[in-house]
């Protein structure tokens, strides 16, 4: 198995603790992780990929793609209204640590 990041490291922004234990893992499991990797196309079961500018193939069998959120912009338009307030993954996409914070620090102005 292989995990292809863009970045230049996996799991970021995951608390530290919990990061170590994830890369642990993936390493017992012989996972095969690449940073800095831009995924081209993907042609007949193989997976083309470009880094440090040389175009690589992978083969696979099966592919997920989790490739990252961005804000739900439904009620953009509201945002600055004194009627409303955002809270959470509307504004930033975060955790849902941050995302009860963020509720509680505004509730507290309210
Ligand atoms: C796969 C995955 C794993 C995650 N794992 C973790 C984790 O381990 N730890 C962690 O801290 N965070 C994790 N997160 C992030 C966390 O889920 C979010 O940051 C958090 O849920 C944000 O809370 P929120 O209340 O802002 O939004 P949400 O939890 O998304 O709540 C928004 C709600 O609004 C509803 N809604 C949307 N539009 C409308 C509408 N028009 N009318 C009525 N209702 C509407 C939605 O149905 C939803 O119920 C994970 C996220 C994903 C996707």
């Amino acid at each position: 198995m292989t995990v292809p990041e863009m970045q230049d490291d996996v799991a970021a922004g995951v608390f530290s603790m919990v990061k170590k234990l994830l890369l642990k893992r993936l390493k017992e499991l012989h996972v095969n992780v690449v940073t800095k990797v831009k995924i081209n196309r993907m042609v007949r079961k193989k997976l083309s990929y470009t880094v440090y500018g040389v175009e690589k193939l992978l083969e696979f069998d099966d592919v997920v793609l989790a490739v990252g959120n961005k804000p739900d912009e439904t009620f953009a338009k509201l945002k600055g209204h004194e009627k409303y307030t955002f809270v959470g993954d509307c504004n930033v996409v975060a955790t849902a640590v941050e995302a009860i914070r963020n509720g509680a620090e505004i509730s507290l102005k309210i």
